[in-house]
């Protein structure tokens, strides 16, 4: 799993952008920490699953992802972060 989430990382390493799927939205990318490992992640963490992210070039549509990325001030939505337990 980790030598899969790593290549994984490396396949978005030159991405700044991602979608989930075959969703629409444009996610900005950041990198998280898991059990020991640095996994792609979106900003905003909308993905609770790195193997879902396509590389994309697009802008960033994400609303979410824009304003924490203006750092308007660290909110923390309700339970999203239980995702990555
Ligand atoms: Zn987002």
């Amino acid at each position: 799993m980790a030598a899969t989430l790593r290549r994984r990382r490396s396949e978005l390493a030159d991405a700044r952008a991602a979608r989930i799927g075959d969703g629409s939205i444009v996610h900005e990318l950041t990198t998280r920490v898991w059990v020991g490992v640095e996994i792609p992640a979106v900003v905003c963490a909308a993905a609770d699953d790195p193997m879902r992210l396509r590389p994309s070039t697009s802008p960033v549509t994400c609303l979410r992802c824009r304003s924490r990325r203006s750092g308007s001030g660290g909110e923390q939505v309700p339970g999203q972060a239980l995702l990555w337990g």
